[in-house]
């Protein structure tokens, strides 16, 4: 896959410019966009979790089945540049809001480390606190809110 990614892509290109397989290489892998969120209107505040989508792999931190996840997790959002704007709750270290903000990405990014464990091993990843939704009941979600942003 990476034969397909222009040279230095995340540098030279804006997020509409990038191909399939670019866009997709920008992820650096964190999971951290797979953790449910709780919206609360009235504060408009946003509150995570440290539960993960029931699809999240928590030790890869990858999507089990991405090819076909709206089948099972119809409110999963396909990212797009438009939305890496709106998503204000998408962590400094994303590598999608990096590249809008024109940042540079950071040494670890698969990208430029050739290493997809980095990630995990910087703790950017959720890996070491993510739990998986099939393993917390519904009554028990407030309990495990982490952050508390505003949307
Ligand atoms: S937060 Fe950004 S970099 Fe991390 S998994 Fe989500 S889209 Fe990928
Ligand atoms: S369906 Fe996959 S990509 Fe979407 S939130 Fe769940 S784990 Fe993440």
């Amino acid at each position: 896959m990476t034969g397909a990614l222009r040279e230095r892509f995340w540098e030279r290109y804006t997020l509409e410019e990038l191909t399939t397989a670019e866009w997709e290489a920008l992820c650096d892998g964190c999971g951290q966009c797979c953790l449910l969120k709780l919206h609360d209107e009235e504060s408009q505040e946003l509150a995570v979790l440290n539960v993960a989508c029931r699809l999240l792999d928590t030790h890869s931190c990858q999507c089990s089945d991405y090819e076909n996840r709206f089948d099972f997790v119809p409110d999963c959002t396909q990212l797009t540049p438009e939305l890496v704007k709106e998503f204000t709750w998408l962590p400094p270290t994303c590598g999608y809001r990096r590249v809008a903000e024109g940042r540079k990405l950071a040494g670890w990014h698969p990208l430029l480390s050739n290493d997809a464990e980095r990630v995990h091993r910087k703790g950017v990843s959720v890996r070491s606190y993510a739990v998986s939704q099939d393993d917390v009941p519904e009554h028990r979600l407030e309990s495990h809110i982490i952050a508390v942003l505003p949307m």
